[in-house]
């Protein structure tokens, strides 16, 4: 399994799993483990998850998955905005960590932005993590202004961004992807088939017919051809993950990315974040 470095030397998965959506229907739920734990088999052991997914249904299913297991998984959870202030980020992770079934959250990530100054939800995580309830901590859907500001208010130890990034939202690398990697910190893609959306794009299927591969395939290779650059698709079925796991073997020819360029333009000015 590829693997990307974090800011303090630890390596994770390049290609995890996502769970939003999971969780919430209990006729699933039985290919829904069966997945995560094939995922966690084929080395896909990121996992994340948000107390805000099924109102905590998919951290608890999360925490069904890894029981046993829990020290060979990367565990990433959010926390809503509103809950990243001082008072309420250690009660917010505490029932967090009680859904999951575990003591410790490897990544905990603020949900996207809000209220609450980022100054304070910098000194939140860090108390969470002097404490040993989270070991590492970052954001999610920050902008390049936002993500400036963090670093001033004292938040150059946030370990990663997870933005929306996929062949159709190549936005981020006009500007926010080369100062992430500048600064080698890792980003995380989220919604990288753009929820299913783009296996039904023509172009895509006709370029990963003639490759011999599936448009979630190739749409899993382009992303996960970036350095320091984590993909977390979400598959309902082992099946599925099964099909994703063998995008980081498929190896895409010059003449693959340039069709890819044409079919899916790369960005030529800045454009504020996307997000889902
Ligand atoms: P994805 O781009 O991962 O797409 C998921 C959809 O694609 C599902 O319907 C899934 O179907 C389908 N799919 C996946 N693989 C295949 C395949 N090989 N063949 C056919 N269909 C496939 O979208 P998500 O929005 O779920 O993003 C991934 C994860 O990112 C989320 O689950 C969540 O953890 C995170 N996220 C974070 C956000 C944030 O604000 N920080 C926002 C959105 C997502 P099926 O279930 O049937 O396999």
């Amino acid at each position: 399994m590829k693997q990307v470095v974090l800011p303090t030397g630890e390596s994770v998965p390049a290609l995890g799993q996502g769970t939003w959506m999971m969780g919430e229907d209990r006729a699933r739920r039985t290919d829904e483990l069966a997945a995560l734990r094939h995922g966690i088999e084929r080395g896909m052991t990121l996992i994340d998850t948000a107390e805000m997914y099924g109102d905590g249904a998919s951290e608890e299913l999360v925490g069904e998955a890894i029981a046993g297991r829990r020290d060979s998984i990367f565990l990433v959870s959010k926390a809503y905005p509103q809950n990243a202030s001082r008072q309420r980020l250690p009660l917010a992770c505490a029932r967090s960590l009680q859904r999951l079934g575990t003591d410790r959250i490897d990544l905990y990530l603020l949900h996207w932005r809000g209220g609450v100054p980022l100054a304070e939800t910098v000194e939140a995580m860090e108390a969470l993590r002097a404490e040993g309830k989270i070991r590492h901590w970052g954001v999610s859907n920050l902008d390049l202004d936002d993500m400036q500001e963090l670093v001033e208010v004292g938040g150059e130890s946030c370990a990663t961004d997870q933005i929306l990034y996929n062949l159709t939202r190549r936005g981020p690398e006009f500007d926010l992807l080369p100062w992430l990697e500048e600064r080698k910190m890792p980003v995380m893609a989220y919604s990288p088939v753009e929820q299913g959306r783009l296996l039904r794009h023509q172009g895509l299927a006709a370029l990963a017919a003639e490759r011999g591969a599936t448009a979630a395939q190739i749409a899993l290779a382009f992303v996960l051809r970036r350095e320091g650059l984590i993909a977390i698709p979400k598959a309902g079925s082992a099946a599925h993950v099964a099909e994703n796991a063998e995008a980081l073997r498929l190896e895409l020819r010059p003449e693959d990315w340039a069709e890819l360029d044409r079919i899916f333009p790369p960005p030529t000015r800045s454009a504020p974040l996307d997000m889902l």
